[in-house]
């Protein structure tokens, strides 16, 4: 095992790997922007090198700065993380040629699967089932007009280099398809540099069932079996579940199997993620696969018992699984809820501020992978995910009556979050059901956000009420003497409340 490890990231994913680096009896190295000086991720480190000013481009994404800062601290390996550096061929191949370990699949793997058309064409040189579209960038207009008229309207413009839902449009007749063109290359170009765009079938009504893979360098790979991450918003995964209602034992073996020949067709090593689409009649399709840690990874982790982040280390230091196929059996039932700093009632605006106050949720099998506390700022420089929460139970009713009853418990003052929506989605019907598909949140977003205040959240608003009730008769902080009334409504009673606690 390596003795330091420095981690090429921020936020919730950099004390994630923190945490596995100490249980491995590891040092782990921080870097750090300008914006990160106090950041939880620093504190927790046994070192912290400091790599530039706040935006991105120019500290987290100073791939040749960090590797050189690995170099002067002595560290063995880096760990990039998710984002930033994770996927960039590049910086993989830089750090190999700086001696160091690249805690994460060959440069060779990540440049196979980086480009979106050129992991299709060896998906399916591999023998798997991709979404009927092209191989090829588009040229120009007549093109994308005769291959949509081809696979037929509607279709799905994709940027070559894309991720995150970027330069991604729906093009539902021909009418629209010249200005989505030039959106979506535009987009891509400003993203990703590049702005070579494809076309896919656009399906309707399909799920994201992902398969989790991880390989050592000895030639073994394993499926780790599947997530399903179906509840998006714009292409963006909001809650993710593992194991899938919609995979049989026998789905999940071939998918399985099917996630390993894509990966071991790219000479994969390390953990992996192959996306697909997974229609109504069991049928699956290729989408993409994401070369390194997925946020989601978690879930993963809880129904299989293996912790993701310590193998990566492991089998990067050469380890060998082991463990067969057939041990790895999904038990219990996992979920998460990405909590953002966006405000759902507001269009999900990104919101930034200060945390003035944070609770979190503890008891029985539940987890927090964060990356804020009280005092936290919470800046527009980053990502707006700000924690995951995460729980486990026997069941997906009992998981979901968990993550309801944790989601209740968490308390963010300061900054706007998905919190109340996440209640929202848990006291859903249709939800509750497993009623869902890709698009199934946009679908039921008014519902969602005119639904009526979650009982949780009454229960606060009464709270809030009776403190205001208290303060403004003069009674000493912190004692709540008013017995909670009739709540007002709930958002601006918390506001009200928190402001007269001062702690916004
Ligand atoms: P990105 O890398 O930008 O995240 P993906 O290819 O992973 O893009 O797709 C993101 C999401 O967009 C998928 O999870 C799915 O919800 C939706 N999507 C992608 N391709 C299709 C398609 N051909 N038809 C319908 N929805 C799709």
């Amino acid at each position: 095992m390596f003795s330091k490890v420095l981690i090429a990231n921020r936020g919730e994913i950099a004390l994630r790997v923190i945490r596995a680096c100490h249980e491995l009896g590891v040092r782990a190295v921080a870097v750090y922007s300008d914006a990160d000086e106090r950041a939880p991720h620093v504190r927790a480190a046994d070192e912290a090198v400091h790599i530039g000013p706040a935006p991105s481009a120019e500290s987290y994404l100073k791939g040749d700065r960090i590797v050189e800062a690995a170099v002067r601290v002595g560290a063995e390996a880096i760990h990039p993380g998710y984002g930033f550096l994770s996927e960039r061929e590049w910086f993989a191949r830089a750090v190999r040629e700086a001696g160091l370990v690249f805690i994460g699949p060959p440069a060779e793997a990540i440049a196979a699967m980086g480009s979106k058309t050129a992991a299709r064409q060896l998906a399916i040189a591999a023998g798997v089932p991709v979404v009927p579209g092209t191989t090829e960038a588009l040229r120009d207009e007549a093109d994308a007009r005769a291959v949509a008229e081809r696979f037929g309207y509607p279709v799905l413009l994709k940027a070559a280099a894309g991720g995150g839902g970027k330069g991604m449009r729906v093009v539902r007749d021909a009418a629209s398809l010249g200005p989505s063109l030039e959106t979506a290359r535009r987009e891509a170009k400003a993203a990703f540099g590049d702005d070579a765009v494809y076309v896919e079938k656009y399906i309707v009504g399909p799920r994201h069932v992902e398969i989790q893979v991880l390989g050592d360098t000895h030639g073994t790979m394993l499926s780790l079996n599947e997530r399903e991450c179906s509840v998006q918003r714009r292409h963006q995964k909001m809650i993710e579940e593992a194991p899938s209602v919609a995979v049989t034992r026998e789905l999940r073996r071939r998918m399985g199997e099917t996630a390993v020949r894509a990966a071991s067709a790219a000479g994969y090593v390390n953990a992996g993620t192959c996306e697909f689409l997974l229609d109504a009649n069991g049928e699956f399709y290729f989408l993409e696969m994401n070369t390194r840690l997925q946020v989601e990874h978690p879930v993963t982790e809880l129904v299989t018992g293996l912790d993701l982040v310590q193998w990566q280390l492991r089998v990067a230091a050469g380890e060998r699984l082991p463990f067969k196929q057939e041990e790895i059996v999904p038990r219990g039932w996992a979920m998460e809820c990405r909590i953002t700093s966006e405000d759902p009632a507001n269009g999900f605006l990104p919101s930034t501020g200060r945390v003035r106050y944070l609770h979190l949720p503890s008891g029985p099998c539940v987890r927090w992978d964060g990356g804020i506390e009280s005092g936290s700022e919470v800046t527009l420089y980053y990502d707006p995910m700000l924690a995951k929460l995460i729980v486990w139970a026997p069941s997906r009713e009992l998981a979901i009556a968990r993550m309801h009853r944790a989601l209740s418990e968490l308390v963010i003052a300061g900054v706007e979050t998905s919190r109340d929506f996440h209640l929202r989605v848990m006291e859903d019907d249709e939800f509750r059901r497993g009623a869902i598909e890709i698009q199934w949140l946009e679908r039921r977003l008014s519902s969602l956000l005119e639904a009526k205040a979650p009982e949780a959240l009454r229960q606060i608003a009464a709270i809030a009420g009776a403190l205001i009730a208290d303060r403004e008769r003069g009674a000493p902080r912190g004692s709540i003497t008013a017995a909670p009334s009739a709540p007002a409504p709930a958002a601006a009673a918390w506001k009200r409340a928190a402001r007269l606690e001062g702690l916004r």
